[in-house]
């Protein structure tokens, strides 16, 4: 089956130089099968209008679209579709949070005070593996708010340190943002076990999704998780779109932060009343095609089927972690077991750009440099590594092109 999918991504034929593509950066961004690429142009020659206020069939095609792609990422992740905010990617469906808690911190008042209302005696928790995405913000509402902010330390095995999860997570603890899977290391944190303690201690939690959702089934109704965000361009879908997912009475009265047209229920000269999730948080014309596109993506990942997608993943990491053993001069970081196929290496006495272009001359795309991810880096003692990044279209083959042109780097370089 993945041998013969990987036809469907027309950008795999590409040729780099003499040699074929052997894409391996799927970590920062997806391909996209040609159904998706379709969507666009069928979306846009046959259904291309404004949702929701259209009192026409265009506008009610449109809307259908736009609603129908809240029910696949419903079925995928879990939850019901009114759980399922657009955003225009992970990134801004963090800000959301933490800029909602941040407006409900400084007199938004009633509900969403009490419920998300932070202040100097509080804290905030992150991991010390977060993908900037997932700590700036947390950084800037510790700094707006006063709370403090502290993180769970990594292990050199690249696994969440949980020695001291009880004293860093404890009473004073009202949000807990952590990745599910490491975008650099690769490694699958114990959700459960985290989320335990955050009940424990009644804080809600942040989960970013985004490097799980492409390569594993996730539900996140099952997780028990407050909130989730993950980005559409990683998981077949195009650029643009992000999801945040969260609990209906946790959306309905968390703070929006965009405002305007397409969020309110009334609006006076001096002030407005708001929707409830999800069109409190998408004011503004919303990225309908995006949408569209996403759903034939999620559609087509269903179809493969999440579980086949890891194990695939899984074999390919293997296969690129025991190569890379095998050639000297090269350091992973993080050793999990439980992992995508997602692996981060320093070359010795190579930089990870000149590795990157090197690889590239061979036809291998991986992504270099701190992967936006600064603190885990310092804390591996380097400042750029190269990452190698897999997808459910990537083979064998892949890998071996890989590996082969990696052996050369250093003798190349001298
Ligand atoms: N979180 C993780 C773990 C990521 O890997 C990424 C993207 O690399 C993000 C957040 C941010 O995603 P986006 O840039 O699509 O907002």
């Amino acid at each position: 089956m993945f041998s013969r999918l990987r036809n469907d991504f027309p950008i795999l034929d590409t040729r780099v130089g003499e040699s074929s593509l052997s894409y391996l950066d799927s970590g920062a961004t997806s391909q996209k099968p040609q159904c998706v690429i379709d969507t666009f142009t069928e979306y846009y020659s046959q259904r291309n209008a404004a949702v929701h206020r259209g009192a026409h069939s265009l506008a009610v095609m449109a809307t259908d679209a736009f609603e129908a792609g809240r029910e696949a990422v419903a079925d995928l992740v879990g939850g019901a579709p009114e759980q399922v905010v657009w955003t225009k990617n992970a990134t801004e469906a963090l800000n959301v949070v933490a800029l909602g808690i941040d407006r409900a911190s400084h007199g938004f008042g009633g509900e969403a005070a009490q419920r998300f209302g932070l202040g100097p005696a509080d804290s905030i928790v992150v991991t010390e593996m977060e993908h900037h995405a997932n700590l700036v913000p947390w950084q800037q509402l510790a700094q707006s708010t006063g709370a403090q902010l502290r993180w769970l330390p990594v292990t050199d095995a690249g696994e969440l340190d949980l020695s001291d999860l009880e004293s860093i997570v404890d009473e004073t603890t009202k949000v807990f943002a952590f990745t599910h899977v490491s975008n650099v290391l690769g490694t699958i944190n114990p959700v459960d076990t985290l989320v335990t303690r955050a009940r424990q201690v009644g804080a809600l939690v942040v989960l970013d999704a985004c490097q799980s959702v492409p390569h594993m089934p996730v539900n996140f109704a099952d997780l028990d998780v407050d909130f989730a965000a993950f980005s559409a361009h990683k998981a077949l879908g195009p650029t643009g779109l992000g999801t945040l997912w969260g609990k209906t009475d946790l959306l309905n009265s968390l703070p929006p932060v965009l405002t305007g047209g397409s969020m309110i229920t009334t609006v006076t000269m001096e002030d407005s009343a708001f929707m409830d999730a999800p069109q409190r948080f998408e004011a503004g014309t919303q990225p309908v095609a995006e949408v569209a596109a996403f759903t034939t993506a999620v559609n087509y990942l269903a179809e493969v089927g999440l579980e086949k997608i890891f194990d695939h993943e899984r074999e390919l990491a293997r296969v690129l972690l025991d190569g890379i053993a095998k050639i000297p001069g090269i350091t992973v970081l993080g050793a999990a077991e439980n992992r995508i196929g997602t692996v981060a290496f320093d070359v010795d006495g190579v930089h990870a750009h000149d590795v990157g272009q090197y690889l590239d001359s061979q036809g291998v795309a991986v992504r270099v440099g701190h992967h936006c991810a600064q603190p885990l880096h310092r804390r591996f003692g380097v400042t750029a590594t190269t990452r190698a990044s897999t997808y459910l279209y990537n083979n064998t083959e892949d890998c071996e092109q890989f590996l082969a042109a990696l052996a050369e780097v250093r003798p190349f370089f001298g």
